[in-house]
């Protein structure tokens, strides 16, 4: 840039440099995204497990971005504001394929993201889940519900690292009074995410776009609450924006329930699919039933989700029209 080229006025006063650990994924490259729009400078930091940078396409060439590869179970020297710590894998499928290094990423990552907080006297906020919950015996869950999770099954890599890591943010804000930010979220879907992931919205709608069969586990009565992308990162950012005393945790998430079986119904009837339904067996620990009670992301954020789930299947179901289909197409694969 040319000194005639300056002009102050596009300077953002409030504009913050921000870390977004996981910036890759599903999550991260919608949060940059977000982050970017409002002005901040913003870091991502990714080991591309599940991470593409075909999500990130379309941020990579603005000046404030900056994309690191780097695994957060290792120490990181950055100079932040801020920091969005959401490396970790998400899908079953995924964090059950190595399932010591994803409890590596969940309590190691933590630690080394909260002594860089540490260090910088920087805001974190934590991607938790509701996996939190585990299998939960009361319905809807809500924040002060200590759960009931297996600690040796297939899961629990997954859900005790995330629990294991809101010990760590709550035990640096009591110690060493770190300004943190627990969010527990709850299943969210739309566009980026990994067509072979295995998550429930993405294996159906891929199932059904290729005319396979849709594959139910269990009789498909188990129920979840699918909360669209965009309702999910505006949580994000006004949990990160809240005053200091909000440090949750907070649960994030639609509170709208609908069954497995329903789900499938909806995706059919949405794609036009003449996909056939399959039951194949429940995995083991699999939540019978999920639904966020949001009565303190309402009162303390003023959030609540505003994207009905057909509007956000349809996105997301364009979504994997435009690209995970016609990729697959192009080889020569369907
Ligand atoms: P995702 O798998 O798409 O994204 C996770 C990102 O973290 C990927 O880009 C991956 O490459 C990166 N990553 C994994 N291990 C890493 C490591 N050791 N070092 C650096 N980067 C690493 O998943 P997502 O759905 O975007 O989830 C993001 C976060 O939100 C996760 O922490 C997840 O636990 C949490 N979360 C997501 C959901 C959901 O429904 N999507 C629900 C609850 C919680
Ligand atoms: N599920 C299913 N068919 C699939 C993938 C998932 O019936 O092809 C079920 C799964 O058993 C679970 C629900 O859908 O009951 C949500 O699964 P997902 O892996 O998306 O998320 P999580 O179990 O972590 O909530």
């Amino acid at each position: 840039m040319n000194a005639s080229d300056f002009d102050p006025n596009d300077m953002n006063l409030n504009a913050k440099r921000v870390l977004v650990t996981g910036g890759a994924g599903f999550l991260g490259s919608h949060l940059c995204a977000a982050l970017l729009e409002q002005g901040h400078e913003v870091l991502c930091v990714d080991n591309f497990f599940t991470g593409r940078r075909g999500n990130l396409r379309y941020l990579l060439n603005n000046p404030r971005f900056e994309v690191m590869r780097h695994d957060v179970t290792f120490p990181l020297y950055v100079e932040v504001d801020e920091i969005y710590n959401l490396a970790c894998p998400a899908s079953p499928f995924h964090y059950q394929h190595d399932p010591v290094q994803t409890t590596k990423t969940a309590v190691h990552g933590a630690i080394n993201m909260l002594g860089l907080a540490k260090r910088l006297g920087a805001r974190i906020l934590q991607a938790s889940t509701s996996e939190i919950y585990g299998d939960p015996q009361i319905h809807p869950q809500t924040e002060d519900y200590v759960g009931h999770v297996n600690p040796i099954g297939p899961r629990s890599c997954y859900d005790e690292g995330k629990r294991c890591a809101e010990t760590l943010f709550f035990d640096y804000y009591r110690q060493h009074n770190l300004p943190i930010k627990v969010a527990r979220i709850f299943n969210t879907y739309g566009p980026h995410m990994h067509p072979d992931d295995g998550r429930v919205v993405s294996n159906f709608i891929m199932q059904a776009l290729n005319g396979d069969p849709i594959t139910i586990y269990g009789d498909g009565s188990q129920t979840r609450s699918f909360c669209f992308v965009s309702d999910l990162i505006d949580g994000l950012i006004k949990l990160m924006e809240s005053p200091d005393d909000v440090t949750g945790p907070i649960n994030l998430g639609n509170p709208v329930e609908l069954s497995i079986r329903e789900l499938a119904d909806s995706v059919i009837r949405l794609t036009g699919s003449k996909s056939e339904l399959v039951q194949r067996p429940l995995p083991q620990d699999d939540p019978i039933q999920r639904q966020p009670d949001i009565t303190r992301a309402r009162e303390q954020l003023g959030w609540s989700p505003q994207v009905a789930l057909e509007d956000g299947l349809k996105a997301t179901i364009g979504y994997f029209q435009r690209t995970a289909v016609t990729a697959e197409k192009a080889a020569g694969q369907v």
